[in-house]
């Protein structure tokens, strides 16, 4: 989940929002000054099928409730509440009148986290929101910090970029979207040139921060939002391109090489030139039959890097086209 879900949670003002559902307009105006004395957000609606709809538009992890109403009512809200998803817990104060005893257990029983009478005084009623708050926040503590472990285990310590872990998910989901709409996929496979000599020469510190600014130059020249650069792992870096066929990859290849042999990196060890080799695996819409998997494609890549290496490095290597097997697969 994204950060951009758990945000919402919060209202501007940094606290948690307010749903109030009434379908009696006394009792709602009552409440909501209650509320907005305490200095809560409040949105209100008149039925519990208004509340889902604009929960679904903009989620509200505080839902205030009448018990009985027209239509689904307060008990249906709540299971509604519990049995759909949503960006966060919401936490349901069940609100009942003359019949308090009877409605606690249906409430709770639906799925309710508190219930208050109607006539409570305004303190006891500042108290449970106070608790309301209280748990609210703390999911939303929890979720953020969920969130940031996340991504630190998708991030590569080191460049800041997809570690292999998170590439493999993002390479593999790119693959099946290409394969499902026919559409090429080209992947680069990226290696430093004598990179242990940067290493031997002045240090595995000096080294880091080659990879740190060999990675930062990739990045800028691979604009595109869609395109996926990641560390493969050691001084090896591998991009998928979706939408690139073979002559726009080597395009994109060649620009990475020009770019990386013409910019010099600044270290405490002075200025250092290095240079990339490149390989390309390619799956191609009009392929042939055989099914491909991204195993293949990366094996496709690591034999063209491999050629870019024995032909004197600073190179890109893709494969040829495939020869077609007969006439018939000849498009005129
Ligand atoms: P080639 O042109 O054949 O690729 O030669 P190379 O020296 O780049 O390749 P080789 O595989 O012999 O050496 C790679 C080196 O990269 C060895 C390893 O210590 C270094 N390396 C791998 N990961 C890191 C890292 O995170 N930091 C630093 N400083 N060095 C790393
Ligand atoms: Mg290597
Ligand atoms: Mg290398």
């Amino acid at each position: 989940m994204g950060t951009s879900e758990t945000t919402q949670l919060l209202a501007i003002s940094g606290r948690p929002g307010i749903l109030l559902v009434d379908d009696d307009e006394s009792a709602r105006e009552l409440v909501s000054i209650q509320l907005e004395e305490q200095g809560h957000m409040t949105r209100m609606c008149a039925s519990a099928e208004e509340a889902l709809k604009r929960l679904r538009e903009n989620f509200c992890p505080i839902v205030i409730t009448d018990l009985h109403m027209p239509g689904m009512g307060g008990l249906g809200l709540c299971r509604e509440l519990r049995a759909r998803k949503w960006p966060g817990y919401t936490y349901i104060v069940m609100l009942t009148g003359n019949d308090h005893d009877h409605g606690v257990i249906a409430a709770l029983e639906a799925g309710a986290d508190d219930c208050l009478r109607k006539d409570s005084p305004p303190a006891e009623f500042k108290a449970r929101l106070r608790v309301a708050e209280r748990i609210v926040m703390l999911e939303y503590r929890l979720r953020r910090a969920l969130e940031a472990r996340a991504r630190q285990a998708a991030t590569d310590v080191l460049t800041g970029l997809p570690n292999r872990r998170s590439f493999d998910r993002q390479f593999n989901a790119e693959f099946k979207r290409a394969r499902r709409f026919s559409e090429p996929l080209s992947v680069l496979l990226i290696d430093v040139d004598h990179f242990k000599h940067i290493n031997d020469e002045h240090g595995h510190l000096v080294g880091d921060d080659v990879l740190r600014q060999l990675a930062s130059t990739l990045k800028t020249k691979l604009p595109r939002q869609f395109d996926i650069l990641a560390r493969f792992g050691g001084e090896e870096f591998v991009a998928v391109l979706p939408h690139s066929d073979r002559e726009a990859a080597l395009l994109v290849a060649e620009r990475l090489r020009s770019a990386v042999a013409t910019t010099p990196i600044t270290t405490s060890a002075g200025t250092l030139s290095i240079t990339i080799s490149v390989g390309i695996g390619h799956l191609s819409p009009r392929a042939s039959v055989e099914p491909l998997t991204t195993h293949d494609l990366l094996d496709e890549a690591d034999r063209c890097l491999y050629e870019s290496k024995r032909q004197g490095r600073n190179r890109v290597t893709v494969q040829p086209p495939p020869e077609p097997r007969s006439l018939a697969d000849v498009t005129l």
